[in-house]
């Protein structure tokens, strides 16, 4: 109990307030990016052992290609990034702590073109980029004392239960099975990043609107994870709307693609 405690005061101390670029928000972390980052890497090497890759394909090309012009304008120095598509018919997507953003075949039929996926990785990318993997971790080790020395501990080293736990909260659940979406104020700040960097990468942000309309209609009886945990309510896209006039200033400065090609 003394020796978590200890851990838990010196984590406190040596982690601070963090404002997340772009949405301007405070974040009290008490785990540390290069943690995140670390586990991340782990957590997507793990997954890509198991999932199957698509390289070379005409996807997996715009999926890179699309991935390397956000990254070039994120301005996140410390991401080592990394963009693979993953063979399922399942729509998802997600992006790990430190860049590492994977692409699921079966978003391609909603994302239609290179700006719908745009909007899709720059939402991922927001997560990452506003560290809520992060905030999870400390929210669960606020609440779970057993969970606090797993702050800076690499996954190979923790039992399965808990390493399930830390994976879900660094935003991989629905791959592993266990599907925890991030809360409301989170989505909200991912959509909001998400358009910025779609923007200044050059894709038109009037297809994020679009893009949540058509993935409304991949609902129907058992909705695809991605879509339970990303609601396209008339909340979102509202709130899309409302930041729509601001993004196209940023789009009329960027190299101007408009929705790219189709896919
Ligand atoms: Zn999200």
């Amino acid at each position: 109990m003394k020796k978590i405690f200890c851990i838990l005061i010196i984590t406190a101390f040596t982690s601070a307030c963090s404002t997340t670029p772009i949405s301007g928000k405070q974040a009290f972390l008490l785990t540390s990016s290069e943690t995140e980052n670390q586990q991340g890497e782990e957590a997507y090497r793990d997954i890509l052992a198991k999932e199957k890759v698509v390289t070379g394909t005409r996807e997996a090309k715009m999926v890179e290609a699309i991935g390397k012009r956000i990254a070039a304008i994120a301005n996140q120095p410390d991401f080592k990034w990394e963009f693979k598509t993953l063979q399922s018919d399942t729509p998802n997507a997600f992006c790990l702590p430190g860049g590492k953003v994977a692409v699921y075949t079966g978003i391609f039929k909603y994302a239609k073109n290179e700006a719908g996926l745009a909007t899709v990785m720059g939402h991922e990318i927001g997560h990452a980029i506003a560290r809520h993997g992060g905030q999870r971790m400390t929210q669960a080790m606020a609440t779970n004392v057993a969970l606090a020395g797993l702050a800076a501990v690499g996954l190979a080293k923790m039992d399965p239960d808990k390493k399930g736990l830390v994976m879900a909260a660094l935003g991989v659940g629905a791959t592993i099975g266990i599907i925890l979406p991030f809360s409301r104020a989170n989505e909200t700040e991912a959509d909001e990043i998400g358009l910025t960097l779609m923007s200044r990468a050059g894709y038109d942000p009037q297809e994020a609107v679009n893009f949540w309309d058509r993935f409304s209609q991949a609902g129907g009886k058992s909705p695809p994870a991605f879509l339970s945990t990303h609601p396209p309510s008339p909340q979102r896209k509202e709130h899309l709307q409302s930041l729509l006039p601001k993004a196209l200033t940023e789009y009329q400065s960027s190299p101007k693609l408009g929705i790219g090609q189709e896919f």
